[in-house]
């Protein structure tokens, strides 16, 4: 590919120009990503381990599948052309391109010179799930590899994934996914201690590993990780799997959602998810997307009956087995609680600083990791962390709030939202939860103001 594909025209065409910001089209930053060459060298951010396994010699190929719509064309040129250079070229049968209706059908048609490179043109947009599924149909190997169009394969990314695979077609795998600076396009090694989460207002999130789960692993650093959820964008399944189960909903629109559903279904359907460490991928994570939700992004609820009887159809265990058996780690609101989650204020979390009975509380920078972060705040006004409480000992402003064992009735430990949930009364004192006092002994309660210090947001609201 180095010698016949053309790279300086086919990206000189949609350069950045000068004063525009190079931001504004991909939310990335187009100028550093246009600089690369299509074959740039990354680090190999495996573990070492990885370095002498081998590989079975007998896998099968795969077909490689990369949706995009308007995506930047150095970004999704470097994306095809690592996978072809990083991947033993028997295992990968073709890369079919799904170009979900970019506004330049150039984008995607000029890559078709490029060997095992297909080009499938959406003649309206579909959004990513019905555009992977127009990809998986066209498939002609017998595994899936689903990817972003702003990746970089590594090292030996494709055999451990296949491996896997071949060995049990139920296995739903993912690589470790590597971090591409948005800003420079630096190549960065992600951990290889996380697993894929989600909060309840069902966003992914990634989960660091208990201190039990990172000692258990101590032994064999590259064994796989079970994990309750995949990022959604980059994985491989076996194609008559992918199918048995129900592909994706064809009714789901543009972007989102579907990583956690097709995750709640491999597992509750009899398969697994798993993370494989010594596969990494870099990809471009971004804060913003760049296309827009045609039909706006509140609108895209549809019904799910045909899915539920698919469901019934497969056998497929009950939501509450996968809470119980596949993410335990997970609270799970209950019914007595109002609202539930991390207490926010900007980018700091109330936190219990790990103290218990009696200790004061304060804030620290929001981790999304539950622990020490997570509370509740119940019908019965209390706030609670466990079986502790956030209790005004003295009712005066600026005295420090305490961690006390919950007690029913107890006027101390009442609590309850006020201005459109954004602040925290207690209800004997009327006086408000406030962080200004919080690197010098601990949150206190103080007379309610405006004050960004009383600021405060649960994840989640049950009730508005
Ligand atoms: N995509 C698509 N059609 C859409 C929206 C997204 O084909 O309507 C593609 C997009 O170009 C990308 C993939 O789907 O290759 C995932 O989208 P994105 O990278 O924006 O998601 P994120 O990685 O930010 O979750
Ligand atoms: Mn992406």
């Amino acid at each position: 590919w180095e010698n016949d594909f053309d790279q300086d025209l086919y990206v000189g065409a949609t350069v950045v120009r000068p004063g525009q910001d190079p931001y504004a089209r991909n939310k990335f930053n187009q100028v550093e990503s246009d600089k690369l060459r299509m074959d740039r060298a990354v680090s190999d951010t495996r573990h070492d381990h990885c370095r002498h396994k081998q590989w079975k010699s007998d896998l099968p190929a795969s077909s490689v599948v990369i949706t995009f719509h308007n995506e930047a064309r150095s970004a999704l040129l470097r994306t095809v052309v690592s996978v072809l250079k990083k991947s033993p070229p028997h295992l990968v049968k073709e890369i079919i391109l799904v170009d979900d209706y970019s506004d330049n059908p150039e984008d995607g048609a000029l890559l078709g010179k490029i060997e095992k490179v297909r080009v499938l043109r959406n003649d309206r947009r579909e959004g990513l799930m019905r555009s992977r599924v127009r990809g998986a149909d066209a498939a002609m190997a017998p595994v899936l590899t689903f990817l972003d169009s702003h990746c970089e394969c590594n090292d030996h990314w494709l055999e451990p994934l296949l491996e896997r695979v071949a060995e049990d077609k139920t296995r739903v795998v993912s690589p470790i996914i590597d971090v591409i600076n948005m800003d420079n396009f630096q190549y960065v090694g992600a951990s290889a201690d996380l697993k894929g989460g989600f909060d309840w207002n069902l966003v992914f999130k990634w989960d660091y590993m208990t201190l039990e789960q990172r000692r258990a692993r101590q032994g064999n650093p590259i064994a796989p990780i079970k994990t309750p959820m995949i990022a959604g964008g980059l994985f491989v399944m076996d194609k008559e799997y992918f199918e048995q189960l129900g592909k994706y909903d064809m009714m789901m629109d543009v972007w989102g959602g579907e990583n956690l559903e097709i995750s709640f279904r491999v597992w509750q359907c009899g398969g697994n998810l798993e993370i494989i460490p010594c596969s990494r991928v870099g990809h471009v994570f971004r804060k913003q997307h760049p296309y827009t939700f045609p039909g706006g992004s509140g609108t895209v609820f549809a019904s799910i009956q045909s899915r539920l009887e698919m469901k019934k159809r497969l056998g497929c265990k009950p939501f509450k087995w996968y809470l119980e058996n596949v993410y335990p780690e997970l609270r799970v609101p209950d019914h007595q609680d109002i609202a539930f989650g991390a207490l926010q204020q900007g980018g700091n979390c109330l936190d219990t600083l790990g103290h218990f009975a009696d200790g004061v509380v304060g804030v620290y920078e929001c981790h999304n990791a539950g622990g020490n972060q997570e509370w509740a705040l119940t019908k019965d006004k209390s706030v609670k962390h466990m079986d502790l409480c956030l209790t005004v000992v003295d009712r005066t402003a600026g005295s420090l709030i305490r961690l006390q064992g919950c007690r029913e009735n107890d006027s101390r430990q009442k609590w309850e939202q006020i201005e459109s949930n954004s602040k925290l009364r207690h209800v004997g004192s009327n006086l408000c939860l406030d962080s200004r006092s919080a690197r010098m002994g601990g949150l206190t309660v103080e007379v309610c103001s405006p004050s960004l210090t009383q600021q405060w947001k649960f994840t989640l609201n049950l009730q508005s």
